[in-house]
């Protein structure tokens, strides 16, 4: 299933990680919530493909591992999300649509 574009109604945020807010529920290592409010990456969706690691022009996404995570062992972490040009190819390449980036 891909990200709920309209998280941010849903979901409060319960934590911070490297900068940016998460947004629960979070239940580790099996349930770890939707990472940043720019460029959103559902770590419950994202696969660890790397596809927008690859496409991002500007190095936003960094890898973190999640050991015991069911959808893969880590995840695209949006961690530079204040950098982004809103290009929307993470989006676009990203197999699952885990990405869900909020354009200003
Ligand atoms: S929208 Fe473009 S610049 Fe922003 S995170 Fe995605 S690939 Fe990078």
């Amino acid at each position: 299933m891909p990200i709920d574009p309209e998280f941010k109604s849903k979901r409060q945020v319960v934590d911070q990680h490297e900068g940016h807010d998460v947004w629960g529920p979070v239940n580790p290592p099996e349930q770890l919530g939707i990472h940043g409010s720019i460029v959103a990456v559902d770590f419950d969706v994202c696969i660890g493909d790397g596809a927008c690691i690859d496409a991002c022009p500007v190095g936003v996404f960094e890898w973190v591992e999640t050991p015991g995570h069911p959808a893969s062992d880590k995840k695209a972490d949006p961690k530079n999300e204040s950098q982004c040009i809103f290009c929307l190819a993470c989006e676009t390449v990203c197999p699952v649509e885990a990405i869900k980036v909020f354009v200003e």
